[in-house]
């Protein structure tokens, strides 16, 4: 398994890992143990194009550990999945899950393409296809996806169906992040970005920080999008947001309705007239009050982070931020970091609501699933300070030790089979 360290995320992942065990001091078996992703999935995926021909695009699933339930985590459609970036995906949402107090193990899938190259039918083929591949590894007790990076609620909706397909009865509890109107949850779809945005305000309001917030957004699909809504709406001034089309920037804060309405029509934030464009890196380094990556893995290196002028990191994305990074971010204390497997876990939270609700055939308000949000992250937010006083260490070296520890103690009790 040694062969996925050439992909630097999984690598990346493997040395917080490494940090985060050495000061739990794991012994080696269990370390181990812990560490390696227990299911590897590959699969070819044949779809056939509008044009008539054939594409084979390759497809990945991985179950990073079953020690603590079912295993959780996104589908994502992009042209870096690899089973490199799978793996250190899964091995996140591993402590962010645990970390939550899930009954969860980590999983993370995907399928290498480009979405935006994709038909409406092919994106549906390709989806359905990948879906019958994996289905003798999916399962409602056993690997439940959820929408990632270029998937959505609809992609969640064909999943279901195909898997209901091969039941021969809905199976709504499959997939996470699907419409309401087939057992999806409220406030789902928001779900991450206003976990984001409730995380700021805490940490903001902890660092006595005045308002309005100046906040700048790297991405604006779910998370981005939603994170800048509900920071807007709660009295914070947008002033850069960001995607892979380019990055615009207004000082005195950007008209969210008018660039969403933008966006809609011309396909991302670029040539949007009522903000100045700026440089995709440079606006990373802007002076904010918040800065909140959430788009794709490592683009705060250790370059970045010497020049960012943010009060609070917001690690919307997952692991934004490469260990080269927190070695700059150490000697600049006057940055809080909100951790990725804290700062997303909203996400996850309320899949793990929809789960239970699509279980139980019963369905709560969007007023008892945020209640029930809230009081998660607020104690896990409270957990993490405690013992990044208790260790002196960063927010994200106590995030992953709260993680890492309860996973390793669920297979130290349970013990080594046979
Ligand atoms: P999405 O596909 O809805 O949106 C991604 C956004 O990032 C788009 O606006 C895209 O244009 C932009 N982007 C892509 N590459 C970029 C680049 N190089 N520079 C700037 N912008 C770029 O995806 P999403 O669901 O919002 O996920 C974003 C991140 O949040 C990912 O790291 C994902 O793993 C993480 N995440 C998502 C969820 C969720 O519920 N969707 C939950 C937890 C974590």
């Amino acid at each position: 398994m040694r062969f996925l360290l050439d992909n630097p995320t999984f690598a990346m992942a493997c040395r917080q890992f490494d940090q985060a065990a050495d000061l739990l001091d794991l012994p080696q078996d269990l370390r181990e143990r812990t560490k390696w992703p227990k299911r590897m999935v590959t699969v070819a995926v044949p779809v056939r194009r509008d044009s008539g021909e054939v594409t084979v695009f390759n497809g990945y699933r991985v179950q990073h550990h079953l020690s603590l339930g079912p295993t959780k985590g996104g589908i994502r459609y992009a042209p870096t999945v690899d089973l490199g970036e799978v793996s250190a995906l899964a091995m996140w949402m591993s402590w962010k899950c645990a970390l939550m107090g899930l009954p969860y193990g980590g999983a993370k899938g995907g399928v290498a393409c480009d979405p935006r190259e994709l038909s409406r039918r092919e994106c549906e083929a390709l989806t359905r296809r990948y879906t019958q591949e994996l289905i003798p590894f999916l399962g409602s007790h056993s690997d439940i996806p959820a929408p990632d990076l270029g998937t959505d609620e609809q992609v969640m909706a064909w999943m279901m169906d195909t898997y209901s397909n091969h039941a021969g009865y809905a199976v709504p509890e499959i997939v996470t992040g699907k419409p309401v109107s087939i057992g999806g949850s409220l406030g789902r779809r928001e779900a991450t970005g206003r976990g984001v945005a409730f995380l700021v305000n805490r940490a903001a309001e902890l660092l006595k920080l005045p308002s309005p917030l100046r906040v700048i957004v790297q991405g604006f699909g779910n998370v981005g999008c939603h994170a800048a809504l509900e920071l807007a709406r709660t009295g914070a001034s947008i002033v850069g947001i960001s995607d892979r089309t380019g990055a615009v920037y207004r000082a005195g804060g950007i008209d969210l309705a008018a660039l969403q309405r933008h966006v809609a029509r011309e396909g991302g934030v670029q040539g949007f007239s009522e903000a100045d464009p700026i440089d995709g890196e440079e606006i990373l380094v802007q002076p904010c009050d918040v800065l909140i990556p959430a788009a794709v893995e490592r683009v705060i290196r250790a370059d970045v982070a010497g020049r960012i002028r943010c009060r609070i990191l917001a690690e919307g994305a997952n692991g934004p931020t490469t260990p080269e990074a927190d070695g700059v971010l150490a000697e600049r204390p006057e940055i809080f970091v909100l951790p990725d497997i804290l700062c997303n876990a909203g996400g996850v939270v309320v899949s793990y609501f929809e789960w239970v609700q699509d279980l139980q055939s019963f369905f709560w308000s969007e007023k008892e699933i945020y209640d029930a949000l809230f009081r998660i992250l607020t104690d896990a937010l409270a957990k993490i300070l405690k013992r990044a006083e208790q260790r002196r260490v960063s927010t994200r070296m106590a995030a992953l030790m709260i993680g890492i520890e309860r996973v390793a103690e669920a297979k130290r009790i349970r013990g080594l089979f046979p």
